[in-house]
């Protein structure tokens, strides 16, 4: 069962730049409501699989990654602020941002400009590509269109047309069925062990 984080600063910690009015709407009812939902959800994901019976799984993964990915993004959001005090990147992570942005001041403009420009409801983020060992700046306008946030994917099957249509036509039952026999666990394992070398 997912669990609410503790903040690590008292609910007036942050003013005068983040009110406590604002920071308790934020975290005791809004992220709440995500723990909370991803908690349902998960238990209604259980009671899926015990009974097999998956006629509402387009529905779960759905919240799934709504609620999942709200969870986890207010707490990587909550966890990354704290009480007035400078702070700044360290120097691995200075090095890091000069390489692929230019200069710390050159990525803070991209980044404030990025997140001012999101569309509606959304996230600034800073992410770490372990693929292109390379930081990268996305918006993040509904995220649970994308993904489950702060996630790190292990097993990919391509559901694009491009990649079933000329062998198995609008059978996508059998394509997945056909998948499952070229896996290469050996490559999925390797991933699995690398998770923590890479996050
Ligand atoms: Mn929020």
């Amino acid at each position: 069962m997912l669990k609410m984080i503790e903040l690590n600063y008292p609910l007036n910690a942050l003013e005068p730049y983040y009110s406590k009015k604002t920071l308790e709407l934020h975290y005791q009812i809004l992220y709440k409501g995500y723990v909370d939902n991803t908690n349902k959800v998960e238990e209604k994901l259980q009671k899926a699989r015990e009974t097999g019976d998956f006629s509402n799984i387009k529905c779960l993964e759905k919240d799934l990654s709504f609620f999942g990915s709200g969870a986890i993004l207010h707490e990587l959001f909550f966890e990354n602020m704290g009480p007035p005090i400078p702070t700044e990147p360290d120097i691995d992570l200075m090095n890091q941002i000069i390489k692929d942005f230019g200069s710390y001041d050159i990525f803070k403009n991209q980044f404030s400009e990025a997140s001012k420009v999101v569309e509606a409801s959304g996230w600034g983020i800073l992410v770490w590509i372990p693929k292109w060992q390379k930081l990268e700046i996305v918006q993040c306008e509904k995220h649970q269109n994308l993904t489950l946030w702060g996630c790190i994917p292990l097993l990919v099957l391509d559901m694009w047309e491009h990649s079933y249509y000329l062998q198995y036509y609008t059978e996508r039952a059998e394509y997945i069925k056909a998948f499952w026999n070229i896996v290469n666990w050996n490559v999925v394992n390797k991933r699995f062990r690398s998770i923590n070398n890479n996050i």
